[in-house]
């Protein structure tokens, strides 16, 4: 196997707040998550919101500063380095592509912008052909240059996020749920054109997605999050086929199925308890409170994200010997 392009070891992202009578507290968004993203690979990660996906997707593009742990860049230690020559080669594409654009620069200024801060052309006609070519790219015209975000659809929109990620030719991008604002019909044809960049450019995506069925067809491996851990990790065909992990037994059984005989009889599973508090966060596993399977021990110590079975790990004490 290929030596990983991104790997995290460690890492925790806390946040302060304080409250009302000086005391400061910690939100704990992601704890020690262990993770590795291949060349060309596609990771999907899902879990529902809070969870703490997006707040790792920018943690490792050091968009927040991690707050312990490391993060390498093709075996690069990039955890306290100046991110600016690193930029070129980790990108994001954001979820609402309608505020992620500027609405006083022009299509052309915004797809212009990191090609000037990277000085990747060296003529002005270079950087015109270079805009021209990343606009043709997401299925649009030179002409759209001189528009404004505002006279586009939100697929549109979010070709033109596209367009500037790809403008400093990336070599990992994380996909914040790029869909998830965008109308059903439009969303396959971004996932689609994601797929024929990926294959075209041989870039590597983190897709967070809350949505389990988005993130199926276009990843390798997937990862679910739960209260800022990563509970389950494997291939993408093997989780929808054999989840072992309580919680992802909830996300895909909350899943919507088109068969209405398949749906009646499917085991649905009603989860009692509470979540707890982020900034709370209680000992042992952190899916004890709700989970329907949950024994003595699981209240008291965290489970490892383990090798269940070969390519296929799950943080829970129903598969440790
Ligand atoms: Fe449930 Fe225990 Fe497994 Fe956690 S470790 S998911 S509480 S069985």
């Amino acid at each position: 196997m290929a030596d990983p392009l991104i790997e995290l070891r460690g890492i925790k992202k806390y946040f302060p707040v304080r409250e009302a009578w000086g005391r400061i507290r910690h939100i704990h968004a992601v704890e020690s998550v262990p993770l590795s993203i291949f060349p060309g690979e596609t990771l999907g990660l899902v879990g529902e919101s809070g969870c703490g996906k997006t707040t790792l997707g920018r943690t490792i593009l050091r968009l927040y500063e991690p707050s312990a742990g490391n993060i390498f860049f093709k075996g690069e230690d990039i955890t306290r380095v100046n991110m600016l020559p690193y930029r070129r080669k980790m990108q994001i594409i954001f979820q609402d592509p309608s505020s992620s654009l500027n609405p006083r620069m022009t299509v052309g200024e915004i797809v212009g912008e990191p090609i000037d801060i990277h000085g990747l052309a060296k003529t002005r006609e270079e950087r015109r052909e270079r805009i021209a070519a990343l606009l043709a790219k997401v299925g649009l015209n030179s002409e759209h240059a001189n528009r404004y975000p505002h006279e586009f659809s939100g697929g549109q929109q979010q070709r033109i996020g596209i367009a500037r990620a790809l403008a400093v030719e990336p070599e990992f991008i994380v996909c914040d749920e790029p869909v998830s604002a965008l109308d059903v019909s439009i969303q396959s044809q971004i996932v689609n054109m994601l797929e024929d960049m990926q294959a075209e450019l041989g870039l590597a995506y983190l897709f967070i997605a809350h949505d389990i069925s988005v993130v199926r067809h276009i990843s390798k491996r997937i990862g679910v999050m739960y209260l800022g851990y990563l509970v389950e990790l494997t291939g993408s065909g093997e989780l929808y086929k054999n989840p072992l992990h309580p919680y992802t037994k909830t996300l895909l059984q909350a899943v919507p199925i088109p068969d209405p005989v398949k749906t009646r009889s499917r085991e649905r599973s009603v989860l009692e308890g509470e979540i707890p508090n982020p900034m709370e966060s209680p000992p042992g596993c952190p899916f004890h409170t709700l989970c329907p399977r949950a024994m003595g021990h699981c209240a008291v110590t965290m489970p490892d994200l383990a090798e269940a079975a070969p390519g296929h790990r799950v943080a829970c004490h129903l598969y440790t010997n």
